[in-house]
């Protein structure tokens, strides 16, 4: 086959003691996934059940990146979330089978240009701009299931410049990791490559110029990010 350019290389993450890389597909993301963030945020989780959005592949930022202060935009926000990343896939896929289609687990941060992804709600407009902009899905190394597990309890957490933002437990979320993949599932054909960013808890928060995020997740994974 040829092409009338070099096609790009696949975005990719390091896997932990491992010398080969995952190569990624999509990064699908869950929204409002914990009850009190779904408050923060002026929405009732008793009333609307949390739903997907995507971010591009290609912006990704691994451990120890730099995370370039967007253009456009004077509110950018830190959402740390488990990530879980899958080695196969498929569509109408049943809760209690979806745990055999994940690599592994990792901990990453969905920033997040809050301004205008509030001027995108008010307007009834995609919310892209707020949420796929480059560099917008820093993720730590991915740890195979047979390290972590499956988590479903734990500190998950984030500080910003050592200040403590964002602290919460695993088991606060509202779809589990087994239900997310059956209800996206529903929606995309799942497959090998592909993240999901699970949600975030409370105390999402702004970043500026020079701030340092460190995000982990307990027995999981961690993650350190410097905002340039
Ligand atoms: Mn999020």
């Amino acid at each position: 086959m040829s092409f009338i350019f070099t096609p790009h290389e696949p975005p990719s993450l390091a896997i932990d003691r491992s010398p080969a890389r995952f190569p990624i597909h999509r990064i699908y993301c869950v929204g409002r996934n914990y009850a009190d963030h779904a408050r923060e945020m002026g929405h009732d989780p008793d009333e609307e059940p949390p739903f997907f959005f995507l971010k591009p592949a290609d912006v990704i930022v691994s451990d120890g990146g730099s995370f370039p202060f967007p253009s456009q935009s004077r509110e950018v926000h830190h959402e740390v979330e488990l990530v879980v990343a899958l080695l196969s896939g498929g569509s109408d896929i049943a809760a209690g089978a979806a745990l055999q289609h994940v690599f592994g687990y990792a901990v990453g941060i969905d920033m997040t240009r809050r301004d205008l992804q509030n001027a995108a709600k008010e307007q009834g407009r995609p919310w892209d701009s707020g949420k796929a902009f480059d560099h917008s899905a820093p993720c730590s190394e991915l740890h195979p299931v047979a390290q972590t597990g499956h988590p479903s309890a734990g500190r998950i957490s984030l500080t910003v410049n050592d200040e403590m933002r964002q602290q919460a437990d695993l088991n606060q979320m509202i779809w589990q990791v087994a239900e997310i993949i059956a209800e996206l599932s529903c929606l995309f054909e799942l497959k090998a490559g592909d993240l999901i960013y699970t949600g975030t808890p409370a105390g999402v928060g702004p970043v500026s110029k020079g701030d340092r995020m460190v995000a982990a997740i307990e027995d999981v994974a961690s993650l350190e990010i410097r905002c340039d």
